[in-house]
């Protein structure tokens, strides 16, 4: 691996990690309140709009020929449930509260697509990379106390002292502690 996607790696892995966390509060949260956060646009009216159920979240994009004046906001009331924020049932993933919806109407030249997804699922996705670098990083703290020479339980050099480690004081021969 290059240095440079050895970075990229890194940076996306914080990030991810970060995004993992920050839901797993919102998650709480959704219990406490629901959230509505909108940026719009004026003429013609573009509006992005995030809004929380218990347990998941909404992103909607809002296409509109009328004027409306343009603005950001945020507001909050009650925790309420995904059907009762407007969510699909019927299909199967509904259930998981997943959707994706497109809505046009040619009267008001209204368009609308939204995409809802609980926030369990924004966690495994963003535990990925984390968890693969929590792994890769143990595998290789084990590789480099296995080598000769080396304490396994601490990793320090040994090679002086063979019998025993003069840094954790444990018998060099003995099998690491889990
Ligand atoms: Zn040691």
């Amino acid at each position: 691996m290059t240095r440079l996607l050895r970075i990229l790696t890194s940076v996306a892995t914080v990030l991810s990690l970060v995004l993992c966390v920050t839901t797993a509060a919102a998650w709480v949260r959704s219990y406490r309140a629901r959230d509505i956060v909108w940026w719009s646009r004026e003429n013609p009216r573009l509006e992005l709009r995030i809004g929380t159920y218990r347990g998941g979240l909404f992103g909607s994009v809002i296409r509109e020929d009328s004027y409306l004046s343009a603005g950001t906001g945020w507001q909050h009331s009650a925790p309420v449930s995904y059907t009762e924020a407007g969510g699909s049932e019927g299909r199967f993933f509904n259930r998981f509260g997943f959707s994706l919806e497109y809505f046009h109407s040619r009267n008001s030249a209204v368009s609308m697509r939204e995409l809802s997804c609980p926030y369990w699922s924004i966690m495994l996705l963003t535990a990925i990379l984390p968890a693969v670098r929590f792994a890769r990083w143990r595998r290789r703290a084990r590789r480099v106390r296995m080598r000769p020479g080396l304490c396994r339980h601490c990793g320090y050099d040994c090679h002086a002292t063979p019998d025993r480690c003069p840094e954790c004081g444990r018998a060099t021969g003995d099998e690491p502690s889990r």
